[in-house]
This record gives structure tokens, sequence and C-alpha cells, in this order.
């Protein structure tokens, strides 16, 4: 590296990973030897450290011609040459989804790229690059050869059954419409309608059109979806070769992200299969997104950048000119409403496919009503007869319960002890199976203790139940009953207990496929995605908590989650004709639950529109949550409504209040976890753009409220624009 006075050397803007809140925006300035393009990825040297930064023309906060004297800037360390640089589109998306959700650039850049990637020197880099290339040419890509995929006839590829399938007269007209129109698209299809066929088509043809064209196709979580994946790529290298198809999702090793990465970004990669952090991926000739059960609040993300990935997929489309495609079932009530005709101002084309493949049968749909059946049964009868049956003809059931342990509290039954946990404002759970008492908000776990510790009563008993108790209890009730075979009812429970440790999902799951499995007890994470061919019949077992909750997104969430759970009854057509769906509830009434016995999302996406019409909620308004962490509520909440007091008398925010709302701190539901409190306070405006103006101008006043003595107390805060949970 020349000194910095070396002729030829030139200033050179790099972002990188500043701290959070440290206030540093914009790019810094170095010298390198010669001009570098924008995108391009160097080393540093920052303070004693150095890092991962990105050529970052343009927007910097500090013109070194005027904040910083030339001689005291230091030269790159080097410039990662051997990789293409970042497209501008790459960095268009990066400088949006910061704008947008209120962080730094560098932040979010560098939090983008993968995590090895920010520890490799470039002789490292150069290595591994140099490896992938071999790895490569030594698998001979059958890309060569004369690719076929086209809509109306398939490539004859010799894997899986699904690829010789002839489109349903539904598929057909959705796939022609998605060729015919520019988009975006919600694909709006009954479970079983065959959407995962209709993304494959999609994808099959845009990297048909181009031997250079890449896609990106986004699940909300990759372990609970594993045959998605094994279809993508079973369909796909067949064509393309075993390195088109890629995954990217935080379950990979850091190699392994590494390595998806480089193909993506080298365009080697045709197709990505990832999870929201997916939709940053380097991919300079993507021309289509899928975003498949676009609903799922896992696209949000909870830290850091608290972005959504599905919105900024439709952001990137439109940036890069390529195509979007979301897909679900029950649709968030977003899209939804961004989808109503043109005429009224909807944004994307709606695509419905209403019926499913084969029998076109959904589940029958059957509520009990719990306030006539015996006093605090857990299972009632008749839905226990149901399953009787079930056992009898060598089907499958499913019953979820969404609180996983034993029991969600134990009590003692003299005094007024519950399992409280000391450190959040929340009970621990009971585990039965290692005696624990465990919080699942801070991990606190503890032997259950041998008597009451207030009071010393022996007789501590559980409250309520979970999926360790509900499992238990279907074991006795089903203890005398035999399969068709003769052999006892096997019950099996899948839940984030019973799936920690590794691969433990998957060979659970396959037992159920195989028929090892009579019954299925478990959390919504068995409600969701998965392919069962044999399940007959699907119980909800006290869903009627969210029918109660404050969260003005509960009822949209319940009733998403009950039409996906009846998505997995009936999937193959030789049983579809008997499947059913039971709710336990005691609101049997209740519209939520009249809609989804007809299966009719429309009607109940309606009424929930209304209301949140009449109610100004989203997608009638806009909103942003600002969360602060304290040692005390108190200062939690003094500081945001600090933060909001100062608003109002500062000219640039307070000119923008007449539009905008700032409600008072309130502390957030779970007001403290691990000692932390925790406080929120919300501001919304019928403007999106007027609450963007204001949290940008407002994002000064919370630094600076910070430091203002009486906020000693506040450990941090950050700004969640659209929030899913308020
Ligand atoms: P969804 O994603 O809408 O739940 P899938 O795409 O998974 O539906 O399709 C459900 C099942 O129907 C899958 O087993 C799939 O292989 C099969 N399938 C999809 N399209 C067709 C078709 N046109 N003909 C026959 N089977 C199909
Ligand atoms: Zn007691
Ligand atoms: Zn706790």
């Amino acid at each position: 590296m020349p000194p910095p006075s070396a002729p030829g050397a030139c200033l050179t803007q790099v972002l990188v990973h500043t701290p959070a809140h440290s206030q540093m925006t914009g790019a810094l300035s170095y010298w390198s030897p010669a001009p570098l393009p924008p995108g391009t990825l160097v080393r540093v040297p920052l303070g004693q450290r150095e890092l991962l930064g990105v050529v970052w023309p343009g927007e910097s906060a500090t013109p070194p011609d005027t904040a910083l004297d030339p001689a005291k800037l230091r030269p790159i360390t080097a410039a990662l040459e051997a990789l293409p640089p970042l497209s501008p589109h790459w960095r268009a998306l990066i400088s949006f989804a910061a704008g947008y959700y209120q962080r730094t650039a560098g932040e979010v850049a560098l939090a983008a790229l993968p995590p090895q990637l920010r520890d490799m020197s470039s002789v490292q880099l150069g290595r591994r690059l140099k490896k992938l290339a071999k790895a490569a040419s030594a698998s001979v890509k059958p890309e060569t050869r004369p690719t076929q995929a086209s809509d109306t006839a398939p490539a004859p590829e010799a894997t899986g059954a699904s690829q010789s399938v002839r489109l349903t007269p539904e598929q057909q007209q959705a796939i022609d419409q998605f060729h015919q129109q520019a988009g975006p698209f919600l694909l709006f299809g009954a479970t079983g309608s065959g959407k995962t066929e209709v993304f494959m088509h999609c994808t099959a043809a845009l990297l048909a059109a181009s031997s250079e064209a890449q896609a990106l196709v986004m699940v909300p979580e990759i372990n609970l979806t594993p045959q998605l994946e094994a279809r993508f790529k079973a369909r796909f290298c067949a064509l393309y070769g075993d390195d088109a198809v890629v995954s990217m999702h935080s379950g990979m090793t850091p190699a392994q992200r590494l390595n998806s990465w480089l193909a993506a970004h080298s365009g080697a990669a045709r197709v990505v299969l990832g999870t929201r952090m997916a939709v940053f991926a380097s991919m300079p000739q993507l021309r289509l997104i899928v975003v498949d059960e676009e609903h799922d609040p896992s696209y949000k993300s909870g830290e850091g950048a608290r972005y959504s990935a599905r919105d900024l997929a439709i952001y990137r489309g439109r940036l890069e000119g390529a195509k979007v495609m979301l897909g679900s079932a029950t649709p968030s009530l977003e899209s939804w409403y961004h989808s109503r005709p043109a005429a009224e101002g909807g944004r994307y084309l709606r695509l419905e496919m209403p019926s499913r493949i084969g029998s076109g049968q959904l589940p029958l749909v059957r509520r009990v009503d719990m306030n006539h059946q015996p006093k605090s049964c857990i299972i009632s009868p008749p839905l226990l007869a149901a399953m009787a049956q079930r056992i009898a003809r060598g089907e499958q059931s499913m019953v979820f319960l969404n609180r996983r342990g034993y029991a969600p509290v134990l009590q003692c039954s003299d005094c007024d002890w519950k399992s409280e946990c000391p450190h959040c404002s929340a009970y621990r759970v009971f585990h039965k199976i290692d005696r624990t008492l465990r919080c699942h908000h801070c991990g606190l776990s503890e032997r259950v203790p041998r008597a009451c510790p207030a009071c010393g009563n022996p007789d501590i008993v559980p409250l309520g139940r979970g999926t360790e108790r509900l499992e238990e209890h279907l074991a006795e009730l089903l203890a005398d009953l035999r399969r068709p075979d003769g052999e006892p009812v096997r019950i099996m429970r899948i839940d984030a207990d019973t799936t920690r440790l590794k691969g433990t999902l998957e060979s659970q799951l396959a037992q159920v496929h195989t028929g090892e499995v009579d019954v299925l007890v478990g959390t919504q994470m068995i409600a969701k995605g998965h392919d069962f061919r044999r399940i007959t019949l699907v119980a909800a077992v006290n869903p009627d908590n969210a029918l109660f909750s404050s969260d003005f997104r509960a009822p949209e969430r319940l009733f998403s989650l009950l039409m996906q759970a009846a998505g997995r009854a009936g999937r193959d057509e030789t049983v579809a004709t008997q499947s059913e769906m039971w709710l336990q509830t005691c609101q049997p009434a209740h519209p939520l639950y009249e809609a989804l016995k007809k299966h009719d999302y429309p009607a109940f996406a309606a009424s929930q529109l209304k209301e949140r019409q009449q109610a100004a909620m989203p997608p009638f308004s806009f909103q942003a949550l600002v969360r602060a962490e304290a040692r005390s509520q108190e200062a939690a909440q003094g500081f945001l409504n600090l933060a909001s007091q100062t608003a109002a008398s500062q000219s640039d925010t307070a000119a923008l209040l007449a539009h905008l709302m700032l409600y008072p701190a309130v502390p957030m539901s779970m007001a403290r976890i691990a000692n932390i409190e925790r406080a929120q306070m919300l501001v919304e405006s019928p403007s999106r753009t007027v609450l963007q103006r204001f949290l940008s101008a407002w994002q000064g006043v919370l630094h600076s409220t910070r430091s203002d003595p009486s906020c000693k107390g506040v450990i941090r805060w950050a700004i969640d624009v659209d929030p899913l949970n308020i």
C-alpha cells in the first residue's frame, strides 16, 4: 500500500458496521492506491481493528474535504478484488432498508453479508474461491444440454413424481396471468391447491428464458418445510446441476453460508432458497422473488434492523425489474388489501386457486361447544370418539395446543404461592419429564420444590395444561384401544422441547410419514406446512384464548393458524372425503369460527378490514413502536415520555405532530424479562411519509434524550417500523 500522499492515491468512501447508535451514519473516508468501483469489498482499519467494508460513494455525512484533515486519513488495507463489486441495485436496497427501518446503512449492509466474510483476508478468500471453482468444474453441469423447461412441456426429469404433473386449469390460469402481467402477484390458493407447483413452473419459465436468470424463493422457516426444499432441489438440480440450488438460513454453518452467498453473488446459483435473511442475497441477475406463506410473522425480523422481508421483496422486485409472487392460503390483511381490484386502488394482482388438488375436498370443520361438555374435560367425548374411529381405521390424528411443557403454572393448594419467575413478569412452566420449573423467557430452570416455598405445604399442583400433559392424558384415554394390527396406539409429541437436538424434528416427521404414529400431539409447529398424507383428523384443543387478546392482529393469526392446521388433514385423495377439523370452543358461534367452517377467508378478511378501517388501524394507518429497556419501568417510560415532550417543542418534529399521534409510554405486555424492564411508545399516522419523516427527525432527539441525566437507567432503545406485535 503506497503512502497516502503517493501519486494517484484517491479518497474512497467505505461503509463499515458502525456500532448501533454511534451516530456515525455515513461512510468513512480512506485512501486507496487507485479508484475502486462502488460496491467493492475492502478491508479497512478502524481504531485498533480491521473491518470488512463496502466502497460506498455519495452519501457521506462527513465530506472529507471540510471535516477531515486528509493527512490523518488512513489507507484501506486491501481490496477483495477477486469478487465482483456488489451491484447498484443491491446498494440501493440496503440504503432503502436502512432509511425505512431507521438504522445505519453500514449496519444493514454488513449484516447482509455472510459472517465468515467479515473475518477473511483477501488471500483466504482467494483460496476459497479457487476451491469452489475446482469443485464446480469437477461436477459436470447439465447446463450445456438444451433446456426444455416450459410451462406446457416440463422436461422429463427422472426424479420425483410431481415432475410430470398435468397442471390444473386453475394452476394454468395463474401461470398464464403471471406471464402476461407485471405483478406483483398475490397467489391466493387453498392449502393443497398446488401453489408450490405454480412457484416451480414460474421459476422454471424465467430460468429457461435466460441462461443467467436467478430466482429467490423465500420460506418462513426452512426446518419446518423440508419438503419444499426437497421439491425445488429435485426439480432444479436435475435441470441445472447440484450447485444451481443453494439454501440460505441461520441453521447453516458459517462456511456453508459463505459458499451459498458466493454462489449467488457469482451467478452460479440459479435458485436461492432461504428464510428472511435471503432477501438481501446478492443476486446480480435476479428475475423472480417468491414469498411462500407470505403472512407468516417470521418474515419480520425481531432484532437489529427490524425489517419485513416480504415488504422488502416487493421493493426489491420493483428496483431490479424482477417479478414478485407472494403466496398464501390466508394472506396477511395488508397483502389482501393491496390486492383489491385495481379500480379500487389495489397494487398487487390477485391470482386465485380455490380448489384443492384431487378430490377438491377441504376438511369438514366441526365445533364442540365446551359449555355443554363434562366440566373441566380436556378432550371432549365426541372428539375422543372421532379419534377412536380414526385409530380403528388405521388413520392418523393430529391434536394441537399452543403451549408446551406440562402445566403453565404450579400452585400451592393452601396459600397464594404460584411458580412466578423471580426475574420476569411471567410464570415458570412445569416440565414433568425432568421435574423442572422453567422460565420460557429468561431460561431460568430449577428443580420443582418438594413443598411450597412460601408455606411448606407439600401439596403443590399443576394448573392448566401444556402439550406434555396433553400427551399423558391422551395416553390414558387411548390406553385400551388397538390399531388394526392389534398393537397399542402410538402417540408422538412434537414441540420445541422434543426437537431441541439437531435432526430430531426430521426423524420425528419421518416416523409420522411412515405411519408409525397414530396420534400426533404438538404446538403450532406441527400445524404449518407439512405434507402429511394420512392425517384425517385435526383438532384444536383450546383455541379460544386468541379471541380475547389485546393484540389487534390476534384474530388474523388465529384464523391463519387454524386454516393451516385444517390444511394438514385429508391431503391424500383417498382419505380426503372423510377428513375433519375439530375445534373445542366455548364460543361456537363466534364469526371467526363461522368463517372458518365455510373455509371463507375472504369473508373473514372483509370483516377484519372493516373493523380496522373503523378503528384506523393498519393497513389504514401506519405505525412504529419505540421500545426502551431500562433498570426500572420509571426510567424506561421516563425516557420515552421525555423524548416525546422534546418532539413537541422542537420545530422539525413539532410541525409533523399535527398529522401524527404519539401515544404515552406504557409497559410492554411482557413488562420484565431477566430483570430488565421494558416499555414502549406507539407512533401512528395516516400517512407513511409523515411517519417516516417524523422518525428520521426524532432519531436525533432520542439519541440526545438518552444522554439526559434523568435517563441514566436506560439500557437500550430501538425503533420498530410496521411492528407486528403491539
Ligand atoms: P400447496 O403449496 O398449495 O399447499 P402443493 O403445491 O404442495 O400445494 O400441492 C399439493 C399436492 O398436490 C402436492 O403433493 C403436489 O405434488 C400435488 N400437485 C400439485 N399440482 C398438481 C397437479 N397439477 N396434478 C397432480 N398433483 C399435483
Ligand atoms: Zn403455600
Ligand atoms: Zn424468567
